[in-house]
Protein backbone atom coordinates (compact mmCIF):
# COMPACT_ATOMS: atom_id res chain seq x y z
CA UNK A 1 0.00 0.00 0.00
CA UNK A 2 2.67 2.53 1.23
CA UNK A 3 4.49 1.53 -2.34
CA UNK A 4 2.10 2.74 -4.17
CA UNK A 5 1.26 5.76 -2.64
CA UNK A 6 5.30 6.31 -2.81
CA UNK A 7 5.02 5.86 -6.59
CA UNK A 8 2.17 7.90 -6.98
CA UNK A 9 4.07 10.66 -5.35
CA UNK A 10 6.71 10.06 -7.37
CA UNK A 11 4.31 10.13 -10.82
CA UNK A 12 3.30 13.86 -9.77
CA UNK A 13 6.57 14.82 -9.06
CA UNK A 14 7.46 13.62 -12.27
CA UNK A 15 4.23 15.60 -14.18
CA UNK A 16 5.06 18.36 -12.50
CA UNK A 17 8.64 18.20 -14.12
CA UNK A 18 7.49 17.40 -17.64
CA UNK A 19 5.05 20.34 -17.13
CA UNK A 20 7.17 22.64 -16.29
CA UNK A 21 9.98 21.68 -18.87
CA UNK A 22 7.28 22.10 -21.60
CA UNK A 23 7.03 25.41 -20.56
CA UNK A 24 10.07 26.12 -21.40
CA UNK A 25 10.59 24.71 -24.22
CA UNK A 26 8.07 26.70 -25.74
CA UNK A 27 9.89 29.67 -25.70
CA UNK A 28 13.00 29.92 -28.16
CA UNK A 29 15.38 32.76 -29.69
CA UNK A 30 16.62 32.50 -32.97
CA UNK A 31 19.31 35.12 -32.90
CA UNK A 32 18.80 36.38 -36.71
CA UNK A 33 15.65 35.66 -38.71
CA UNK A 34 14.30 37.58 -41.95
CA UNK A 35 11.08 37.25 -41.65
CA UNK A 36 8.34 35.29 -40.11
CA UNK A 37 7.47 32.44 -42.36
CA UNK A 38 3.31 32.27 -42.36
CA UNK A 39 3.02 36.15 -42.60
CA UNK A 40 -0.72 36.88 -44.05
CA UNK A 41 -0.87 40.71 -44.12
CA UNK A 42 1.35 43.28 -45.08
CA UNK A 43 1.15 47.08 -43.01
CA UNK A 44 3.65 50.28 -44.02
CA UNK A 45 3.97 51.73 -40.60
CA UNK A 46 4.52 55.55 -41.11
CA UNK A 47 7.05 56.29 -37.71
CA UNK A 48 6.92 59.74 -36.42
CA UNK A 49 10.05 61.36 -33.83
CA UNK A 50 7.19 60.95 -31.03
CA UNK A 51 6.96 57.37 -30.91
CA UNK A 52 11.10 57.11 -30.30
CA UNK A 53 9.32 57.99 -26.66
CA UNK A 54 6.00 56.02 -26.26
CA UNK A 55 5.97 52.32 -25.33
CA UNK A 56 6.75 49.64 -23.44
CA UNK A 57 10.20 49.12 -23.78
CA UNK A 58 11.42 52.93 -23.09
CA UNK A 59 14.26 53.28 -21.47
CA UNK A 60 14.61 55.33 -18.25
CA UNK A 61 17.50 55.84 -15.91
CA UNK A 62 19.70 58.70 -15.13
CA UNK A 63 20.24 59.60 -18.39
CA UNK A 64 17.53 59.44 -20.52
CA UNK A 65 14.60 61.39 -18.59
CA UNK A 66 10.52 60.26 -19.31
CA UNK A 67 8.94 62.80 -22.13
CA UNK A 68 5.85 63.82 -21.60
CA UNK A 69 4.19 61.59 -24.02
CA UNK A 70 5.81 58.85 -22.76
CA UNK A 71 3.64 58.36 -19.43
CA UNK A 72 0.78 55.85 -20.31
CA UNK A 73 -2.37 57.21 -20.59
CA UNK A 74 -4.31 54.60 -19.14
CA UNK A 75 -2.98 55.25 -15.61
CA UNK A 76 -5.58 54.40 -12.83
CA UNK A 77 -6.21 54.53 -9.00
CA UNK A 78 -6.54 51.27 -8.52
CA UNK A 79 -8.35 51.56 -5.58
CA UNK A 80 -10.99 52.60 -7.15
CA UNK A 81 -10.89 49.60 -9.43
CA UNK A 82 -11.66 46.69 -7.35
CA UNK A 83 -11.91 43.98 -10.18
CA UNK A 84 -7.81 44.73 -10.34
CA UNK A 85 -6.93 44.17 -7.52
CA UNK A 86 -8.37 41.05 -6.26
CA UNK A 87 -6.07 39.04 -4.43
CA UNK A 88 -3.73 40.91 -3.78
CA UNK A 89 -3.20 43.87 -1.11
CA UNK A 90 -2.05 47.68 -1.75
CA UNK A 91 -0.39 49.65 0.59
CA UNK A 92 -2.65 52.70 0.67
CA UNK A 93 -5.77 53.73 -1.51
CA UNK A 94 -3.70 56.29 -3.47
CA UNK A 95 -2.01 53.87 -5.35
CA UNK A 96 -2.00 54.43 -9.49
CA UNK A 97 -0.74 52.21 -12.57
CA UNK A 98 -1.58 51.81 -16.00
CA UNK A 99 -4.51 49.77 -15.93
CA UNK A 100 -2.88 47.24 -18.96
CA UNK A 101 -0.17 46.51 -16.67
CA UNK A 102 -2.46 46.21 -13.92
CA UNK A 103 -4.45 44.06 -15.70
CA UNK A 104 -1.05 41.57 -16.47
CA UNK A 105 -0.21 42.13 -12.97
CA UNK A 106 -3.48 40.51 -11.73
CA UNK A 107 -2.86 37.82 -14.40
CA UNK A 108 0.20 37.18 -12.53
CA UNK A 109 -0.88 37.11 -9.17
CA UNK A 110 -3.48 34.09 -10.17
CA UNK A 111 -1.20 31.62 -11.68
CA UNK A 112 1.01 32.17 -8.22
CA UNK A 113 -2.27 31.59 -6.31
CA UNK A 114 -2.08 27.87 -7.91
CA UNK A 115 1.40 27.63 -6.58
CA UNK A 116 0.26 28.52 -3.51
CA UNK A 117 1.58 32.11 -3.17
CA UNK A 118 -0.72 34.44 -2.59
CA UNK A 119 0.62 37.59 -0.36
CA UNK A 120 1.39 40.21 -2.30
CA UNK A 121 1.34 43.89 -2.49
CA UNK A 122 1.82 46.65 -4.26
CA UNK A 123 3.67 49.52 -2.00
CA UNK A 124 3.96 51.94 -5.31
CA UNK A 125 3.23 52.47 -8.69
CA UNK A 126 2.56 55.47 -10.50
CA UNK A 127 4.31 58.46 -9.67
CA UNK A 128 3.94 61.78 -10.62
CA UNK A 129 6.97 64.33 -10.62
CA UNK A 130 6.38 66.14 -6.88
CA UNK A 131 5.73 62.54 -5.30
CA UNK A 132 9.26 61.34 -7.10
CA UNK A 133 10.79 64.53 -5.72
CA UNK A 134 9.87 63.44 -2.36
CA UNK A 135 11.32 59.72 -2.74
CA UNK A 136 14.25 60.88 -3.86
CA UNK A 137 15.04 63.42 -0.97
CA UNK A 138 14.03 60.49 1.45
CA UNK A 139 15.87 57.69 -0.11
CA UNK A 140 18.56 58.67 -1.65
CA UNK A 141 20.60 58.28 -5.22
CA UNK A 142 21.09 54.66 -4.46
CA UNK A 143 17.66 53.33 -4.48
CA UNK A 144 15.91 56.56 -6.18
CA UNK A 145 16.21 58.39 -8.97
CA UNK A 146 15.18 62.44 -9.64
CA UNK A 147 11.85 63.64 -10.51
CA UNK A 148 11.23 62.90 -14.23
CA UNK A 149 14.68 60.10 -14.43
CA UNK A 150 12.26 57.15 -13.34
CA UNK A 151 10.14 53.96 -14.27
CA UNK A 152 7.28 54.73 -11.59
CA UNK A 153 6.88 58.22 -14.09
CA UNK A 154 5.63 56.35 -16.92
CA UNK A 155 3.14 54.18 -15.10
CA UNK A 156 4.76 50.95 -16.16
CA UNK A 157 6.65 50.03 -12.84
CA UNK A 158 5.39 49.02 -9.64
CA UNK A 159 6.89 48.12 -6.42
CA UNK A 160 5.54 44.73 -4.88
CA UNK A 161 6.07 43.85 -1.76
CA UNK A 162 5.07 40.69 0.53
CA UNK A 163 2.83 40.19 3.67
CA UNK A 164 5.15 37.78 4.94
CA UNK A 165 8.66 39.21 4.91
CA UNK A 166 11.21 41.09 2.54
CA UNK A 167 11.44 40.01 -1.06
CA UNK A 168 14.36 38.31 -1.11
CA UNK A 169 13.48 35.45 1.19
CA UNK A 170 9.33 35.73 0.66
CA UNK A 171 8.28 33.17 -1.77
CA UNK A 172 6.18 35.96 -3.26
CA UNK A 173 10.13 37.47 -4.04
CA UNK A 174 11.30 34.09 -5.17
CA UNK A 175 8.22 33.18 -7.04
CA UNK A 176 8.27 36.16 -8.82
CA UNK A 177 12.32 35.92 -10.02
CA UNK A 178 11.00 32.57 -11.70
CA UNK A 179 8.02 33.45 -13.24
CA UNK A 180 7.38 37.34 -14.03
CA UNK A 181 9.06 36.80 -17.28
CA UNK A 182 6.05 34.98 -17.93
CA UNK A 183 3.78 37.39 -17.81
CA UNK A 184 5.89 40.64 -19.31
CA UNK A 185 7.77 41.80 -16.30
CA UNK A 186 11.26 41.96 -15.20
CA UNK A 187 13.14 42.73 -12.50
CA UNK A 188 14.30 46.02 -13.28
CA UNK A 189 17.63 46.30 -10.57
CA UNK A 190 19.20 42.58 -10.41
CA UNK A 191 22.00 42.02 -8.39
CA UNK A 192 25.22 42.87 -9.82
CA UNK A 193 24.11 44.63 -12.27
CA UNK A 194 24.22 47.76 -10.33
CA UNK A 195 27.17 49.16 -12.69
CA UNK A 196 24.82 48.84 -15.92
CA UNK A 197 21.70 49.97 -14.36
CA UNK A 198 23.24 52.51 -11.45
CA UNK A 199 20.60 51.08 -8.53
CA UNK A 200 21.33 49.16 -6.15
CA UNK A 201 19.33 46.01 -6.25
CA UNK A 202 16.02 45.83 -5.82
CA UNK A 203 14.28 42.49 -5.09
CA UNK A 204 10.79 44.68 -5.30
CA UNK A 205 10.75 46.39 -8.12
CA UNK A 206 9.08 45.32 -11.44
CA UNK A 207 8.93 46.67 -15.00
CA UNK A 208 6.57 45.81 -17.46
CA UNK A 209 7.98 45.31 -21.18
CA UNK A 210 6.06 42.95 -22.69
CA UNK A 211 6.05 39.51 -24.09
CA UNK A 212 8.60 38.40 -25.93
CA UNK A 213 10.85 40.78 -24.42
CA UNK A 214 10.76 39.88 -20.48
CA UNK A 215 11.69 36.44 -22.16
CA UNK A 216 14.49 36.80 -24.02
CA UNK A 217 16.07 39.07 -21.49
CA UNK A 218 15.95 36.38 -18.74
CA UNK A 219 17.13 33.50 -20.94
CA UNK A 220 20.02 35.93 -22.00
CA UNK A 221 20.56 37.49 -18.17
CA UNK A 222 20.15 40.91 -19.86
CA UNK A 223 19.07 44.42 -18.37
CA UNK A 224 16.72 46.62 -20.15
CA UNK A 225 20.13 48.34 -21.16
CA UNK A 226 21.77 45.59 -22.38
CA UNK A 227 18.66 44.47 -24.21
CA UNK A 228 18.34 47.81 -26.27
CA UNK A 229 21.62 47.55 -26.61
CA UNK A 230 21.50 43.95 -27.95
CA UNK A 231 18.89 44.47 -30.42
CA UNK A 232 19.99 47.87 -31.92
CA UNK A 233 23.23 45.72 -32.72
CA UNK A 234 21.57 42.89 -34.00
CA UNK A 235 18.76 44.92 -36.24
CA UNK A 236 16.41 41.64 -36.17
CA UNK A 237 16.02 38.73 -33.69
CA UNK A 238 13.44 36.14 -33.49
CA UNK A 239 12.18 32.79 -32.57
CA UNK A 240 8.85 31.61 -30.90
CA UNK A 241 6.43 31.96 -27.93
CA UNK A 242 3.83 29.68 -27.27
CA UNK A 243 3.71 28.61 -30.65
CA UNK A 244 3.70 31.88 -32.45
CA UNK A 245 6.28 33.12 -34.26
CA UNK A 246 7.80 36.62 -33.31
CA UNK A 247 9.91 39.19 -34.93
CA UNK A 248 12.25 41.96 -33.30
CA UNK A 249 13.05 44.84 -35.20
CA UNK A 250 14.94 47.59 -34.10
CA UNK A 251 14.94 51.11 -36.24
CA UNK A 252 16.90 54.60 -36.01
CA UNK A 253 14.27 57.36 -36.33
CA UNK A 254 15.78 60.83 -37.33
CA UNK A 255 12.59 62.31 -38.71
CA UNK A 256 9.52 60.54 -40.09
CA UNK A 257 9.98 56.89 -41.02
CA UNK A 258 8.64 54.45 -43.31
CA UNK A 259 8.25 50.90 -42.04
CA UNK A 260 7.20 47.70 -44.10
CA UNK A 261 5.99 44.95 -41.56
CA UNK A 262 4.60 41.53 -42.91
CA UNK A 263 2.55 39.69 -39.90
CA UNK A 264 -0.32 39.52 -38.40
CA UNK A 265 -0.08 41.34 -35.78
CA UNK A 266 2.56 43.90 -34.28
CA UNK A 267 3.40 46.48 -31.57
CA UNK A 268 5.86 49.23 -31.96
CA UNK A 269 7.60 50.98 -28.89
CA UNK A 270 10.04 53.91 -28.43
CA UNK A 271 13.66 53.17 -26.92
CA UNK A 272 13.56 56.79 -25.73
CA UNK A 273 17.03 57.20 -27.19
CA UNK A 274 16.41 57.91 -30.74
CA UNK A 275 14.97 54.56 -32.44
CA UNK A 276 12.34 52.33 -32.59
CA UNK A 277 11.33 48.67 -31.81
CA UNK A 278 8.97 46.80 -33.80
CA UNK A 279 7.32 43.42 -32.40
CA UNK A 280 6.08 41.63 -35.22
CA UNK A 281 3.81 37.95 -34.28
CA UNK A 282 2.67 35.67 -36.88
CA UNK A 283 -0.69 35.30 -35.09
CA UNK A 284 -3.38 37.75 -33.63
CA UNK A 285 -3.34 35.96 -30.10
CA UNK A 286 0.30 36.28 -29.13
CA UNK A 287 -0.16 39.72 -28.59
CA UNK A 288 -1.71 40.11 -25.81
CA UNK A 289 -1.45 36.30 -24.43
CA UNK A 290 0.82 35.14 -22.26
CA UNK A 291 2.71 31.79 -22.13
CA UNK A 292 1.36 28.27 -20.32
ZN1 LIG B 1 10.43 51.07 -7.57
Amino acid sequence: MKKWVFLFVLFLLFAREVNEYKSDSDFQIIDERHGLRVPKESVTLEIAMDQVYQGNLLLVNKEHPVHRGGIKSDVVNLFQHKELIEGYGLLDERIRLSQGVAEKFLKMVRAAEKDNVRHFMISSGYRNEEEQSQIYQEKGSAFALPAGYSEHNLGLSLDIGSTLSGMNEAPEGRWLQKNASKYGFILRYPENKKAITGIEYEPWHFRYVGLPHSRIMQKKNFTLEEYLTYIKEKKKIGGTIAGVEYEVSYYPVSSKKTVKVQANAYEVSGDNMGGVIVTAFSSVHARDGQEK
